[in-house]
């Protein structure tokens, strides 16, 4: 998973004057708007789509980040999902990437949403077909037990949410806060 800063353009994309900030008529928020053809910049969050991996025994699957946010953090293989691909395509790529790893028998756990970049995470999870290797701006890949789940060193709160959400669906314990 890439970062993604709120990179957009002062200027409006039709006519080229600045953009100013208003609540344009029928709308009940402040936009970029263009005072000049009336152009509304609307700024919305990105999807990013992910996978846990889950073996036989019952361990997920976590990646070790080498990417700043974050990076040295357990997460699950997810990222931005490209035009043109489902949420379940863009999922398997990221986990082939990230980890090496095929899955099949795709099972939505929930929808996540960080308000702060503007990210909402699709999750997913998956029945692993191999055992998975180190790959695209991962520096491990390991199997847990759920009771071994790295609570407080885990990504993003979007993370964790994800994982509480999948080991409540399994009826698993889970500890109420988190460690450290
Ligand atoms: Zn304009």
């Amino acid at each position: 998973m890439t970062s993604h800063p709120h990179a957009f353009s002062r200027y409006c994309m039709h006519c080229g004057q600045r953009l100013t900030t208003a609540i344009p008529e029928g709308d009940t928020k402040r936009r970029m708007v263009c005072l000049d053809c009336g152009f509304v910049h609307y700024l919305n969050p990105r999807p990013v789509a992910g996978i846990i991996p889950v073996r036989e025994d019952g361990r997920l699957l976590l990646v070790r980040r080498t990417v700043e946010p974050r990076s040295g953090t357990w997460v699950f293989p997810g990222g931005y999902m490209d035009l043109g691909e489902t949420a379940e395509e863009a999922a398997m790529r990221e986990t082939l990437e990230e980890a090496h790893l095929e899955v099949a028998d795709l099972r939505l756990v929930g929808v996540f949403t960080r308000t702060g970049p503007g990210i909402v995470v699709i999750v997913y999870e998956g029945r692993a077909l191999g055992e998975g290797a180190p790959g695209h701006e991962t520096s491990e890949v390991r199997w847990f037990a759920p009771e071994a789940i790295p609570w407080d060193e885990l990504a993003f709160d979007s993370t964790e949410a994800a994982l509480r959400a999948w080991a409540r669906q399994r009826g698993l314990d889970i500890p109420e806060i988190r460690a450290g």
